[in-house]
C-alpha cells in the first residue's frame, strides 16, 4: 500500500466495550510515513479528548503505539512504539485512573511507583528509558491496552459494583450504536 506522507488521518474513540480492546496489540514493522501520521493523528485524538495518555487499540488500530503526555506541555510528547515494560519495580500505589475508553468511569488501580521500558521512537531510535510517579502510572496503563487489559479488570470488585450501570450503559450503548450499523 502506497500511502501519501501528507495524508491527515483522523480517529475517533474505541468505547468499552468494542471487541478491538480485547484484542492484543502486533509490533509495528514499518517507521514509515504512515506511522508518523498515525502518531500525529493519536495526539491530536489524545488532546482533543482531554487525555494524558492513549494506546492505539482505542483508535481501532490492534499495533503496538502508545502516545502520551503527563504535563500537557507539548515538549513532555512521547511516543512509544513496540513497548516492551522490562521490570517494574518500587511500591505499590494506589492513585484513581480514568480512561478515555470508559467515559466518566474512574477507580482507584494499584501499580508499582516504577517502571522500566524498552521502546522505539516513531523515527526508529531504540531507548530504554525508566519512569516513575504519574508518567509511570500512564505508561503502565496504556501498555495494559496492547495485552487487551482494561480499567474494568484492574477495578476492586467494590468500584466494579459501583460502576456496574454506567458499565451496562457503555454496554447498551455499544450495541445500539453496532445495530444502526455505521450510520454517522
Ligand atoms: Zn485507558
Amino acid at each position: 500500500m502506497n500511502e501519501k506522507s501528507q495524508e491527515k488521518l483522523e480517529f475517533s474513540l474505541s468505547l468499552y466495550p468494542d471487541p478491538v480492546l480485547r484484542k492484543v496489540a502486533q509490533p509495528v514493522g514499518l517507521f514509515d510515513d504512515r506511522l508518523q501520521s498515525t502518531v500525529a493523528a493519536m495526539f491530536e485524538r489524545m488532546r482533543a479528548s482531554h487525555g494524558v495518555g492513549l494506546a492505539a487499540p482505542q483508535v481501532g488500530l490492534t499495533q503496538r503505539i502508545l502516545v502520551l503526555n503527563p504535563t500537557g506541555e507539548p515538549k513532555d510528547d512521547l511516543a512509544l512504539i513496540n513497548v516492551s515494560i522490562v521490570e517494574r519495580s518500587g511500591p505499590l500505589t494506589s492513585f484513581e485512573e480514568g480512561c478515555l475508553s470508559f467515559p466518566d468511569i474512574y477507580a482507584e488501580v494499584k501499580r508499582p511507583e516504577r517502571c522500566k521500558v524498552f521502546f522505539w521512537t516513531p523515527e526508529g531510535e531504540r531507548i530504554e528509558r525508566e519512569f516513575e510517579g504519574f508518567t509511570s502510572r500512564i505508561v503502565q496503563h496504556e501498555y495494559d491496552h496492547l495485552e487487551g487489559v482494561l480499567l474494568v479488570d484492574r477495578m476492586s470488585p467494590a468500584d466494579k459494583a459501583r460502576h456496574k450501570p454506567a458499565l451496562a450503559a457503555l454496554i447498551e450503548r455499544y450495541k445500539s450504536r453496532a445495530l444502526s450499523g455505521s450510520r454517522k
